[in-house]
């Protein structure tokens, strides 16, 4: 695109939300944003001429876009993991995982091509001679929102599919990942025109203004909480969502495992970005007759992993702002804690932690941890784990490790939540085939993959007929002909 023009930049000479209290209670980190009311008006209008001019619908356009995109997070490769260890104080690797967008891309690219191609399906009896088919189309301006705890790739890789579905998008990264949100706005206004794909930063205010706005699809990702504010915003245009939310999402170990495999693997999807994942187990939920063996295998992992005393441990993250560290440490007042419970304010260090004696009334029971403390519940059976789950929200990610079939299947089919994962954590996140979203309280509608680019389209029904002859059949007066109509309406 020739001419560019830097929205955040222009506009931002300011601080119109700079260092104002959040709602978390806390202050909001300084944002160099000031923007007129109508700005934002003035930009949808921008993108709604540019969308109206098609250029969005040419293949090789989506493409070239999709090539700009992989090349910029190329360049600026070490900027963008910079700006996410800043942010979350995350080890190198974990803060490389932000560039999983990338694979994501490449899929695109490979697979445009056959995924815009209008599907030509069988046209029922009743139909005939007529031509049917189903034709991709794009829906316009989408609003892409999302959280600080992988703030890199949960605005990127909904990006890549409102790119090649056609889309013109305004990205609103979280106000809270201060140095990703800047980074990110200066990738994609270095990278595109604003009149095509623009950032919009800033905090609650901020997205409340986009949220106003009438768009042709919102794509937001954060707490369940918020979720409800977008979709009653979006309500009142009628905007279609995709709601990726949070929860609970337990983990159930039966006693017929491998243990050390369970414990090990438990461990990891728990403690990356310490705990701060959509789908880390929030609480395990173990067979009484094994729980202190898990709990000894849960607790040689994470001294493993992060030796003695993590607070040293390079592998080990921060939690993200005080606000979620006070948060977190009220959790700490419950139950017994095993191992962990240090933690020191001023890095917002919380080390990995087991608690034990918890109860389902406990507050820690009751929200979300999003955070490095691991509940430990017990079950006696196996259904009546299966019911307590099922008398609370679904969640977004729910585990069962066990060997039995039996109970795998009784899983499968007897709970409801947005993935399932046998055996292992986070993992079904990964991956291009598998769609990712929750049901329920944990979300609306999913994506990854191909599934990026169906969120991003509307799949038009398409008729048409011929004027080579007109059957009379259909038409008035029906007299004499009603038993086969009839009869041609049930084929
Ligand atoms: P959040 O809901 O507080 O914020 C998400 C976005 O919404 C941010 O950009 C924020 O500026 C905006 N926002 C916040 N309050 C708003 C309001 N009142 N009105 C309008 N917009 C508002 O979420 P978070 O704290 O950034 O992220 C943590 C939550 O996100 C957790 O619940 C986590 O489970 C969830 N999450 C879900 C997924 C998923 O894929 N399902 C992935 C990551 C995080």
């Amino acid at each position: 695109m020739s001419e560019q023009t830097h929205f955040s930049r222009e506009q931002g000479t300011g601080n119109g939300e700079s260092g104002v209290k959040s709602r978390r209670g806390g202050v909001t980190p300084p944002v160099t944003v000031n923007r007129q009311p109508s700005t934002i008006q003035y930009l949808i209008q921008q993108q709604r001429d540019f969308f109206a001019t098609g250029q969005t619908q040419n293949i090789q356009f989506r493409l070239t876009q999709l090539y700009h995109l992989k090349q910029a997070i190329a360049v600026h490769e070490t900027a963008i993991i910079n700006a996410v260890k800043a942010d979350l104080s995350r080890p190198d690797l974990e803060a490389y995982f932000e560039l999983a967008p990338v694979a994501e891309i490449n899929y695109a690219i490979k697979h445009l091509k056959s995924w815009v191609k209008p599907q030509k399906v069988r046209a029922s009896f009743s139909q005939l001679p007529a031509s049917t088919w189903i034709y991709p189309q794009p829906l316009g301006i989408v609003l892409i929102i999302a959280p600080w705890n992988y703030p890199f790739q949960l605005i990127i890789s909904p990006l890549i599919g409102a790119i090649a579905a056609g889309n013109c998008a305004i990205l609103k990264p979280s106000e809270i990942a201060v140095n990703t949100s800047k980074i990110i706005s200066d990738i994609i206004s270095k990278t595109f025109n604003s009149e095509y794909i623009t950032v919009v930063e800033g905090g609650v205010e901020t997205s409340q203004e986009l949220l106003a706005e009438k768009f042709d699809h919102i794509f937001f990702t954060g707490g369940t909480k918020v979720g409800q504010i977008v979709m009653e915003a979006a309500a009142k245009h009628l905007t279609p969502v995709t709601l990726e939310l949070g929860g609970k999402s337990p983990c159930i170990v039966d006693d017929n495992i491998q243990l050390d495999y369970t414990a090990k693997r438990i461990i990891w999807g728990k403690f990356i970005n310490a705990g701060q994942t959509c789908i880390a187990p929030d609480y395990v939920l173990v067979n009484s007759r094994i729980k202190s063996e898990l709990i000894l295998g849960l607790q040689k992992w994470i001294q493993t992993f992060f030796g003695d005393h993590p607070e040293t441990s390079p592998d080990y993250s921060r939690i993200i702002n005080l606000f979620h560290f006070n948060r977190l440490e009220e959790f700490l007042k419950a139950g017994n804690i095993i191992i962990g419970g240090q933690r020191n304010a001023e890095t917002k260090y919380i080390a990995p932690t087991l608690i034990d004696h918890i109860s389902w009334d406990d507050s820690i029971m009751q929200e979300e941890i999003f955070g490095p403390i691991l509940p430990i519940l017990e079950y006696q059976d196996l259904g009546e784990a299966i019911a307590k789950i099922n008398s609370r929200p679904k969640p977004l990610a729910l585990y069962l490790f066990s060997r039995n079939q039996d109970k795998q299947n009784r899983i499968l089919q007897e709970t409801s939540s947005g993935t399932l994962c046998f055996n292992d954590t986070v993992l079904q996140f990964g991956g291009k085939s598998l769609p990712f979203g929750g049901v329920g309280e944990s979300g609306i509608g999913s994506y990854h993959g191909k599934a990026t680019f169906d969120r991003f389209c509307h799949y038009k029904s398409v008729l048409k007929q011929t004027f080579l002859l007109d059957l009379p059949l259909r038409y008035a007066p029906y007299k004499g002909k009603e038993w086969l109509i009839k009869r041609i309406l049930m084929q």
